[in-house]
């Protein structure tokens, strides 16, 4: 069963004081609006429930949580760059999830989607900014890949890993395409592995989330 399958919402917050207490080991997906952070969050759900739930409207501009079954939670952040939002809010968000990523003590990495076309634009690498401090890793996913040809592909590829290396910090890069189902098993397979660790260093520092989180973590 894939890792994101079944997983079920469970609370959704537009301050950080509404947020659940930390618990479990979470990954928060960030993204530009429109770069298809839903579509790829659906395409590893393996339905579509998920992204209508984040497509809710009133949710949309929420920070959304939901349980995976395996263990460990989802957190699906509000997207960011879209030029229609008023000053005001737009601020608020930027100052909740720069305070959410360096904060959130339950978090275990953090997924940031970009449209391949147009990826690292300046507010993913304030995204990076903020979560580097925290030490943790961060996974790029390079959406809409079908939109390029191989050539392009490659050439994306390099130039992200290669800015990546020179923003230091803990972050790897990949291809994705959510129409295509391409790069799924290579997500996964990284998001697993940030999970099943957060668990296991909760195990050998025994607390009172890390009891539940490594007692619920398990691969499929
Ligand atoms: P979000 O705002 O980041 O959640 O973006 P959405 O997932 O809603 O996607 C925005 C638009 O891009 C929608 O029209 C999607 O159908 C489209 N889209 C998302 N991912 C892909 C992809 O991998 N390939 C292509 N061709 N279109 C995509």
């Amino acid at each position: 069963m894939s890792l994101f399958q079944n997983a079920t919402y469970l609370a959704s917050a537009h301050h950080l004081h509404d947020l659940p207490p930390p618990g479990e080991p979470e990954v928060a997906f960030a993204g530009r609006s429109n770069a298809g952070k839903s579509s790829a969050i659906n395409a590893l759900a393996n339905r579509t429930r998920l992204a209508f739930v984040s497509k809710t409207p009133g949710r949309t501009q929420q920070i959304n949580f939901f349980q995976l079954t395996g263990g460990g939670l989802l957190v699906d952040l509000p997207g960011y760059g879209y030029a229609k939002v008023p000053e005001a809010l737009r601020n608020h968000w930027e100052d909740t999830l720069s305070r959410f990523l360096q904060t959130r003590p339950s978090l275990c990495g953090l997924v940031l989607v970009m449209d391949a076309r147009h990826p690292l634009t300046e507010r993913d690498e304030l995204m990076l900014g903020w979560f580097r401090p925290t030490g943790r890793p961060v996974h790029v996913l390079l959406t809409k890949a079908d939109k390029l040809n191989r050539r392009e592909q490659a050439l994306t590829l390099e130039k992200v890993r290669a800015r990546l290396a020179a923003l230091g910090g803990l972050a790897t890069v990949q291809l994705f395409s959510s129409p295509d189902r391409s790069g799924l098993e290579e997500a996964e397979e990284v998001i697993t592995g940030w999970l099943v660790a957060a668990g296991a260093r909760n195990k050998e520092a025994p607390s009172q989330r890390g009891k539940l989180g490594a007692k619920r973590l398990k691969r499929d």
